[in-house]
């Protein structure tokens, strides 16, 4: 009985713990996607050297070029991008330079 409960009890701390832990991960992963859009947006065009500017394109965050040479979005946009990409029952079409 009292083993049980002690069992009931670590079980409890276990999730308190893995909880802060969750809530700890999900802050710092806050914290680092808003310094990469920060390193982003000081980045510039790599054809016309022009910084990028923060951009929000069919719901998607991104950092354009001023001149219309591209677009760069970061990792989760872009996840998101091909994800509905194949909803709409179309392949990627990937580019390698
Ligand atoms: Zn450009």
């Amino acid at each position: 009985m009292a083993g049980e409960h002690k069992d009931r009890l670590g079980d409890k701390l276990r999730n308190v713990e893995a909880a802060r832990e969750d809530q700890w991960a999900r802050k710092r992963d806050a914290e680092l996607i808003e310094v990469m859009r920060g390193r982003l947006a000081r980045i510039a065009c790599p054809n016309c050297k022009q910084f990028l500017i923060a951009k929000t394109e069919a719901g998607l965050k991104m950092q354009a070029c001023p001149g219309g040479h591209g677009a760069w979005l970061d990792a989760a946009a872009l996840k998101s991008a091909l994800k509905e990409h194949k909803l709409a029952g179309t392949k990627p079409q990937t580019t390698v330079r």
